[in-house]
């Protein structure tokens, strides 16, 4: 078995679309970054390039490659997920926690567990997620950014 752990942080910035876990999220920031800036996705895929012991997003995905400018964060995590098969891994359970003030997502906790649960190939019941504030403090607590972290672990390598 082996363990990896992924953690991501973006901007929030008025008008872009707010999208976490692939889910898009009614609010009137989201997230800056040179793809969607999908936080969940990123810290998922960091979990699985450390477990799997390979390069990381930022490496594989560079944000000076202006052909991947704007690209949808599952096709990031797809790719993990077929390197993942390929060293022929399969995942025993992940857990993500998300920092942010707001908005609200507990309400969507289920939809994105089985969204990310569709790209992994698991069941929904092997991923936990849960929310937290920071309680007013520092940058994500002034509503500035949300951030994520993700463990993973994975067995059969
Ligand atoms: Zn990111």
């Amino acid at each position: 078995m082996r363990i990896g752990l992924g953690f991501d942080i973006h901007k929030l910035v008025k008008g872009k679309r707010l999208i976490l876990g692939g889910i898009q999220i009614p609010y009137h920031s989201g997230l800056k970054g040179h793809s969607d800036g999908d936080v969940v996705f990123h810290s998922i895929s960091d979990a699985l390039a450390g477990a799997l012991g390979i390069e990381d997003i930022g490496t594989r995905f560079p944000n000076t490659d202006k052909s991947i400018k704007g690209i949808s964060s599952r096709l990031i995590l797809e790719s993990y997920f077929n390197s993942l098969r390929k060293m022929g891994g399969k995942i025993v359970n992940l857990d993500i926690v998300i920092l942010t003030e707001s908005p609200y997502i507990k309400p969507w906790y289920e939809m994105m567990k089985k969204n990310i649960a569709e790209v992994l190939k698991i069941d929904p019941s092997c991923i936990g997620i849960k929310a937290k504030t920071m309680e007013g403090l520092g940058e994500i607590g002034k509503k500035k950014a949300i951030a994520c972290f993700a463990s993973v672990l994975i067995e059969n390598l």
